[in-house]
């Protein structure tokens, strides 16, 4: 469902921000960052329990959306 929402991952050496989908999150243990080149593994665990609240705004963002929707 949020396969195509993009996360962004901040780099613990360098603080630089890469951002990844869902679905390449899914496939991938670690990436390697583009700002220092270092090797990030990836805390899929840490990743999905914050998509839980990303889950819940976007319930609240649809619900927003959908009021909008019938004004028209
Ligand atoms: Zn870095």
């Amino acid at each position: 469902m949020f396969d195509k929402a993009e996360i962004e991952i901040p780099c613990p050496k360098c603080r630089h921000k890469t951002s990844k989908t869902i679905a390449w999150i899914k496939a991938h243990s670690d990436f390697v960052c583009a700002g220092c080149g270092v090797t990030i593994a990836l805390e899929k665990k840490k990743l999905l329990a914050g998509l839980n609240e990303v889950d819940k705004s976007l319930a609240k963002f649809r619900k927003t959306l959908s009021g909008l929707g019938k004004r028209r």
